[in-house]
C-alpha cells in the first residue's frame, strides 16, 4: 500500500514515509492509493477478538511496510488496560430508540484523541527507524485542547522524540489548561498563544513549510513531525473503532450483519468523521454520516450548499474542541470525491488560502448530499440536551457529544429515519465540568475547578475519572505565552535546550 498526496497524485510513498512527514512537501495530505476492503468473514471474525487484535487486522491492510512484529508491538503497547480504564478500550452504551453511544474517552486524558495518540508514538518511532534512522523527532502540535494533552501523554519520555504544544490562550477549558500545564516528562513543552485555534494551526503549518527552520533543525539532527489530525498515523487508528464497534454490535446481537447504521460525529477538524467514511469504504454498512457542529457551523453550510466560506464570525463555545473554521481533513474527502483530482484540490485550497472560500462542483455536491447529513446547535441547545438526556436516561453527556445527540435528534425528527445509530462520544463530561454543571444543576458555581467537579459528582451520582482527579495535586510547570509570530522562536528555543 502506497500513499499519494491530495495535491500531487503522482506521489508514491510508503506509510512510514507518510507518518514521519505528516504533511507532504507541496502542502497536501497523504492518502492511501486505494481503500482496502474487509470481507464479511473478516468483520464477523473481529467480534471475537480483543481491541488490540482488531486494530492489528485493520492496520495490516494500511501499513504494509510494517512487519507483523512491529505492528503487534505498536497495538499492544497502546491498547491495554494500563493505558485505558476499560478492557474493551472503546465502550458502547445503549440508549433508547436505537442509539448507541460509542465512548471513546476511556484513555489517559479522557477524550477520544487518546484512541489515536496512544499509538501514534509507536507508529512514528517505528516509521522513523525505517525512514530517518538516528534522527531525533520533534513533534509540533496546535491544539484546541484535547489533542495537546493526549499528544503530551502519548509522547512523554518516548526515546528519540520531543514534543512542543501550542494552545489558544482563551480557547480551552480550565480543566484542559490544567491538564496541559501540569504535564510531566522531560521532553515536553507547552505554550499558550495569543489568538484562536486557527492562529495556532496556521502558525504550526508555517513552521513546517519554512525551509530556514528546517535547515536549522536539520543541522542539529532534528526532524519536525506532526501529531495533528492531518497525520495519517492519527487517522488510521480512528478507522479501527468504527470497524470495531460495528463488529461488536453484530456480536452482541444488536444488529444483523449487513444492517446499515448511521454514524453521528461531533466534528471540528473533520478527522473523526473522515475515519468513519473510510470505515464505510472498507465495507462497514453505513447509511448516513451525520456531521454535527456547534455555532461554528462552516461544515453545516458546506455540506448543505457546497460552498466553504470561512469568512464569518468565530464563536467561543461550550464545545471548544469544535471551535474551528478550517477543517483540514476535509481535503482528503474532497480528494476522494473528485476521483483523486489533485488539480481541482489545488485550485480549491489555493482559493481557500487567498480568499477564505471555495465552491465545489456538482459532482462533489451530489456525493455530499447522498452520503452526509449536517446540522449544528447553539450552546443553549447543547446544555438543554445534556439536561434532557440526564433526566430521561440518567446518562451524562459531555458538551461535544451533546451537540452530536442534539443534531441527531433533529435529523431523526426531520427525516423519520429509524436506522440504528452509533453516536461518537468524544469526551468524558468532567472535562467540561462547568457547562455540564450548568446544564444539570444550574445556579452559582464554585470558583475552584475541583470543588466544582466534586459537586457535579454528587449531584449526578457519576464518577470523576481518576486521571482528572489526579491533576489536582500536580504543580503547574508551564506558564509561558507568545504572540502568533513568535511561535517559530519558541520552537527553536525549546529544541536548543
Ligand atoms: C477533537 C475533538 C473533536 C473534533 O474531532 P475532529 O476529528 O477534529 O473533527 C470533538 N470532540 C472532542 C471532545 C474533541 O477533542
Amino acid at each position: 500500500m502506497n500513499y499519494r498526496s491530495t495535491r500531487n497524485s503522482s506521489l508514491n510513498v510508503s506509510s512510514a514515509h507518510a507518518i514521519v512527514k505528516g504533511l507532504s512537501d507541496e502542502g497536501g495530505l497523504f492518502v492511501p492509493e486505494s481503500i482496502p476492503a474487509l470481507t464479511k468473514e473478516e468483520i464477523l471474525g473481529l467480534g471475537d477478538k480483543k481491541y488490540s487484535d482488531r486494530a492489528y487486522d485493520v492496520f495490516s491492510k494500511y501499513l504494509t511496510d510494517f512487519t507483523p512484529e512491529e505492528l503487534k508491538h505498536c497495538v499492544e503497547s497502546a491498547y491495554n488496560s494500563k493505558n485505558f480504564d476499560s478492557d474493551n478500550i472503546a465502550e458502547i452504551t445503549k440508549l433508547k430508540n436505537g442509539r448507541y453511544i460509542l465512548e471513546l474517552w476511556h484513555g489517559p486524558t479522557c477524550a477520544f484523541k487518546d484512541m489515536a495518540l496512544q499509538i501514534l508514538p509507536y507508529l512514528l518511532t517505528t516509521s522513523a527507524k525505517k525512514e530517518v534512522k538516528g534522527k531525533q523527532i520533534a513533534i509540533l502540535v496546535a491544539t484546541s485542547g484535547d489533542t495537546g494533552k493526549a499528544a503530551l501523554e502519548g509522547f512523554k519520555d518516548v526515546d528519540g522524540t520531543s514534543i512542543c504544544v501550542f494552545y489558544p490562550e482563551d480557547g480551552v477549558s480550565p480543566m484542559q489548561k490544567r491538564q496541559m500545564t501540569t504535564q510531566d516528562g522531560k521532553n515536553v513543552n507547552v505554550c499558550a498563544v495569543k489568538g484562536n485555534f486557527d492562529d495556532c494551526q496556521n502558525g504550526v503549518k508555517a513552521i513546517f513549510t519554512d525551509k530556514d527552520t528546517e535547515n536549522k533543525l536539520s543541522d542539529n539532527n532534528i526532524l519536525l513531525s506532526s501529531a495533528n489530525s492531518i497525520n495519517w498515523g492519527r487517522l488510521a487508528p480512528q478507522i479501527v473503532y468504527y470497524v470495531s464497534s460495528y463488529a461488536q454490535l453484530v456480536k452482541d446481537g444488536q444488529i444483523e450483519y449487513g444492517e446499515k447504521v448511521n454514524i453521528v460525529v461531533p466534528t471540528g477538524n473533520f478527522g473523526n468523521i473522515l475515519a468513519a467514511y473510510y470505515a464505510k469504504l472498507m465495507g462497514i454498512p453505513v447509511n448516513k454520516l451525520i456531521c454535527a457542529s456547534n455555532s461554528n457551523n462552516v461544515l453545516t453550510d458546506f455540506i448543505n450548499t457546497g460552498v466553504y466560506d470561512r469568512n464569518r464570525k468565530f464563536y467561543t463555545t461550550v464545545s471548544p474542541s469544535m471551535d474551528i473554521l478550517i477543517s483540514s481533513n476535509l481535503e482528503r474527502l474532497l480528494y476522494h470525491f473528485t476521483g483523486e483530482n489533485d488539480s481541482l484540490i489545488n485550485e480549491w485550497f489555493t482559493s481557500l488560502k487567498n480568499s477564505g472560500r471555495y465552491e465545489v462542483d456538482e459532482n462533489v455536491k451530489k456525493q455530499l448530499s447522498e452520503q452526509f447529513y449536517a446540522g449544528f446547535c447553539s450552546d443553549d441547545e447543547t446544555k438543554a440536551q445534556i439536561r434532557k438526556t440526564f433526566e430521561e436516561e440518567h446518562y451524562l453527556l459531555d458538551t461535544h457529544t451533546a451537540v452530536a445527540v442534539k443534531v441527531y435528534e433533529d435529523y431523526r425528527a426531520k427525516t423519520g429515519d429509524a436506522t440504528k445509530t452509533i453516536i461518537a462520544s468524544t469526551a468524558n463530561p468532567y472535562k467540561f465540568g462547568r457547562a455540564v454543571f450548568d446544564a444539570v444543576n444550574g445556579g452559582e458555581q464554585p470558583e475552584d475547578e475541583f470543588e466544582l467537579i466534586a459537586r457535579l459528582e454528587k449531584a449526578t451520582d457519576t464518577k470523576i475519572p481518576a486521571p482528572l482527579a489526579a491533576t489536582k495535586d500536580k504543580a503547574v510547570r508551564f506558564t509561558g505565552y507568545v504572540e502568533k509570530q513568535e511561535m517559530t522562536g519558541a520552537v527553536l528555543d525549546f529544541l536548543k535546550s
